[in-house]
């Protein structure tokens, strides 16, 4: 018996997060709901070469993913990102320059989350990686004019990306609205 100054607390039912894959509680502990729907601004930029590419991507799609899996969509999307093992240009085909960028997350049902990489290869934007988010390297994220050799549209991809951000963030220090 508890001392009758304790309450019993609450229980909290744990779901599958279809990103990770782990069992995680429904409630944050502020009590937030642990599960946040995403919607496809959130998965994926908006650019024609990359939605159909993400249109390719097999498997049902999963529509809610735990909080701390929301928060890794947002840190990835749209994010430069250089090839594995940082030695130059992993792929060495003609015309791919080796910055890349995350262009969509997929969260497939079963599967776990499908990260997909772009480069410009020909001229022409490719989705040339497929990676599993459990398996990422966060290593390999960049700033743009930490390296050089960033393909021209890719570049006109991230600035859209950014502008798209600022128009949606209030600028730091404005008032709160009234
Ligand atoms: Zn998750």
């Amino acid at each position: 018996m508890p001392p009758n100054n304790i309450l019993e607390g609450p229980k909290v039912a744990p779901w599958t997060c279809p990103s990770c894959r782990e069992a995680v509680p429904r409630l944050l502990p502020n009590g937030q709901r642990n599960r946040i729907r995403l919607d496809s601004a959130q998965m994926r930029l908006p650019v024609p070469a990359i939605e159909a590419a993400a249109n390719r991507v097999p498997g049902p799609r999963a529509s809610e993913v735990c909080f701390p899996c929301s928060e890794a969509y947002r840190e990835l999307l749209g994010t430069l990102i250089r090839p594995p093992g940082e030695d130059g240009d992993a792929r060495g085909g003609p015309g791919l320059n080796d910055t890349g960028i995350v262009g969509a997350l997929l969260p497939i049902a079963g599967r776990g989350t499908r990260v997909l990489i772009f480069h410009v290869v020909n001229g022409v934007l490719q989705d040339t990686e497929i990676e599993d988010l459990r398996r990422l390297n966060p290593d390999r994220l960049t700033y743009p004019g930490t390296r050089g050799a960033i393909a021209p549209p890719l570049w006109a991809i991230y600035e859209q990306h950014l502008a798209q951000l600022h128009a949606t963030t209030p600028p730091e220090g404005s008032p709160p609205p009234k």
